[in-house]
């Protein structure tokens, strides 16, 4: 894991923010209609070439993934379900009428970008590789249909660490303008159309002091989905007779892989859990009578996040006190510990990467 030249800009190992610290490799495969997929090349992460007319482009037929690969507390390198996001994202792939990546071959690629860019990881164990998975339609034809040619690329960058207790609790917007999902359509998948029409209700959170923007079902507007780009957790009573509750998977929700995670540790941890629906005047006057005690949002990127403070159209109201409650603590380090092999493995989420 030595590397003699390092192009690693050190500006961006004490911090890599998140999003834009590029490794230097990527994974590249072509598909067409007549050969099925060509046998994937690991390269140098490079600026694509592609046709102006390209379907990806303007009929948004792109689909993509998030997970990533964690330091343990041997020195070793395990990414985090890997399995399951090769199968979420053959799921993405065909509700786009896309053809399936193997699964086999999206292990593969895994494997092989994080050896390929493992020592990114050698300044501080805490950091890790976000793996990003990306399907688009690449064949150049304009007329509204499926593409017969696709590309499959995976590529990663460096993701800060998330350090102890040092998590500041978000605050959050109700968005009553806009929707980010309907019943029939693609919320239930990590399609790459999803997110760019979020930008906008993301926007308006910010200009309302918000950090971030909740969303509600788009038939009622009363039922509570998700925050941004990840799941939610409320959080009734405290101490041994805490129980956990996650708005159920009604077909426009995106099925996390943290969400599924922290529905099995915290079982494990005790607590009682269950997927329901609630409502957001169930979830205000539960927090102001004191019922709901916290509330945790979760997703691959930013693990387990604390929402501190709700804005919505009649006023804003706080989550308990409006940090970070101990239900929340406790999970997101059961989730981390396991992440970082600190602890037992029983469901076998980690996948072991040989460098
Ligand atoms: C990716 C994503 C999540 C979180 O999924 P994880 O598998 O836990 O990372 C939640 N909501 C949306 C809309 C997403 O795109």
């Amino acid at each position: 894991m030595t590397t003699l030249v390092d192009t690693r800009p050190s500006k961006v190992m004490a911090n890599p923010g998140h999003g834009d610290a590029f490794t230097d490799h990527m994974v590249t495969a072509h598909w067409t209609r007549a050969d099925g997929w060509t046998v994937p090349q690991l390269g140098p992460l490079v600026n694509l070439s592609m046709h102006p007319g390209m379907i990806g482009l303007h009929y948004a037929q792109v689909v993509f993934e998030g997970l990533k690969a964690f330091v343990q507390a041997d020195g070793s390198i395990a990414a985090f379900r890997p399995r399951d996001n090769a199968a979420r994202f053959a799921r993405s792939a065909a509700r786009l009428a896309m053809p399936e990546v193997p699964a086999s071959m999206f292990l593969s690629a895994v494997e092989e970008v994080v050896r390929a860019d493992a020592d990114w990881l050698l300044d501080n164990p805490q950091h890790t590789l976000y793996l990003r998975p990306l399907l688009y339609a690449s064949e150049a034809q304009l007329m509204l249909r499926a593409s017969n040619e696709y590309t499959f690329l995976m590529m990663a960058f460096l993701a800060g660490g998330f350090f102890g207790d040092q998590v500041d609790p978000v605050s959050v917007l109700v968005s009553r303008d806009f929707t980010r999902a309907v019943p029939g359509g693609t919320g239930n998948v990590k399609c790459a159309a999803n997110y760019g029409p979020s930008l906008l209700a993301q926007r308006q959170a910010q200009e309302a002091g918000c950090q971030q923007v909740v969303w509600l079902d788009a038939a009622e507007h009363r039922f509570i989905e998700e925050m941004g780009g990840m799941n939610l957790f409320f959080v009734r009573g405290s101490g041994a007779d805490a129980r956990l509750v996650t708005p159920e998977l009604t077909g426009t929700l995106l099925p996390g892989m943290t969400r599924n995670s922290l529905l099995t540790i915290a079982a494990r941890e005790g607590y009682a859990v269950s997927e329901e629906r609630i409502t957001v005047d169930e979830w205000r006057d539960q927090c102001l009578s004191g019922a709901i005690t916290e509330t945790f949002a979760c997703g691959t990127a930013a693990v387990v996040t604390p929402v501190g403070r709700v804005r919505d159209r009649d006023g804003d109201f706080m989550i308990g006190t409006g940090t970070m409650g101990a239900v929340t603590r406790r999970l997101r380090a059961a989730l981390l510990d396991v992440q970082h092999g600190r602890t037992a493995d029983p469901a076998g989420w980690l996948h072991p990467i040989t460098i």
